[in-house]
């Protein structure tokens, strides 16, 4: 059921109300990723106010035109207050090169791999009409790909990925096989009804890849506005569980020489949706839940003045006027 096969469009539409799928059948490890789990906000925010040592780049590595439709809800009060229209809005990929002074080079997502330059070579891997329609491919211009960063950067220790959708693991064909993954929780063993349309592009990226190791985030604690995992267990980069964009969505609050800096994820794709607290739109697997992921992260925010904030797909503006439009 789970794998497109060539269907009749009628056939296709009962099947997408009918079944769910998970994302991909790739593997998951049974081995669990490390990390020290069970943080309460208030450490959180005690550490990442402190200079840190963790160097942080990010690489714009395709650019790229979406439906406003799937990165903002346009459901939301504010947007039908700002009139905004289902057109099309730029977006850039990014990877993150994360070096800690011990533990080496990560990447946080994987970029772009090589076999994306060319679409109509025999092995590009997005083969799939429905998806190349749907995600607007002829639009998508890789600038640098996977291989070219790591010729630059070196080969990563290991892939944080911020979540498991195909403009996150499209680099992953570049990477050196022996590579660690790492995924929140619940990432591959959530269904959905749109995962039967690309879940066959997501298996040939991930063909041949490590099984995915999962964070050890603990249960959300009530009362507590987030659970995180401290990734390398000296309090300088923290994952925070933000499950409503996917299951297992990631945000990352990381301390360098000059600050923290908050990576969202995709729980806010846009600066506009940021800056005016409007979650993604049909690109999430819950908006409601994201609205509340967008607006604990927001309150993060606030409560880090000198606080950088990297979007999904968007730059701020800068200087910010911080205002907190959540409330
Ligand atoms: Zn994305």
């Amino acid at each position: 059921m789970c794998n497109l096969v060539k269907l009749q469009p009628l056939t296709l539409v009962l099947l997408f109300a009918l079944s769910s799928c998970t994302a991909t059948s790739h593997n998951l490890s049974k081995k669990i990723a490390p990390g020290t789990p069970n943080l309460s906000q208030e450490d959180v925010l005690k550490h990442v106010s402190q200079p840190g040592t963790i160097k942080i780049q990010r690489l714009t590595v395709a650019d790229w035109k979406l439906k406003r439709k799937g990165l903002i809800n346009l459901k939301h009060p504010r947007s039908k207050e700002a009139k905004l229209k289902n057109t099309y809005e730029d977006v850039h990929l990014y990877i993150y090169i994360l070096e800690h002074p011990t533990q080496g080079t990560f990447f946080i997502d994987s970029g772009v791999a090589s076999n994306l330059t060319d679409p109509d070579a025999d092995d590009y891997p997005v083969k799939s009409p429905v998806v190349r329609k749907a995600l607007n491919f002829k639009e998508f211009k890789p600038l640098r790909t996977t291989a070219d960063v790591i010729q630059e950067h070196g080969a990563p220790n290991g892939v944080f990925l911020t979540h498991i959708h195909i403009d996150h693991i499209m680099g992953v064909p570049d990477l050196p096989k022996n590579t660690p993954l790492f995924i929140g929780p619940h990432e591959t063993s959530h269904r959905e009804a749109k995962h039967l349309g690309t879940r066959g592009t997501l298996n040939r990226f991930l063909d041949g890849a490590q099984p995915f190791q999962t964070l050890p985030f603990p249960e959300h604690e009530e009362g507590q506005p987030f659970s995180a995992v401290d990734l390398f267990g000296d309090q300088q980069v923290f994952a925070i569980h933000t499950p409503g964009h996917t299951p297992g969505s990631l945000a990352f609050l990381i301390r360098t020489e000059n600050g923290p800096i908050l990576l969202t994820g995709d729980t806010s794709h846009t600066a506009w949706g940021w800056d005016n607290c409007v979650a993604p739109g049909l690109f999430n697997s819950d908006i409601d839940e994201t609205q509340k992921d967008l607006e604990m992260l927001k309150a993060i925010e606030e409560k880090l003045p000198n606080l950088t904030v990297w979007t999904g797909h968007q730059s701020l503006s800068t200087p910010r006027s911080n205002t907190n439009r959540c409330n």
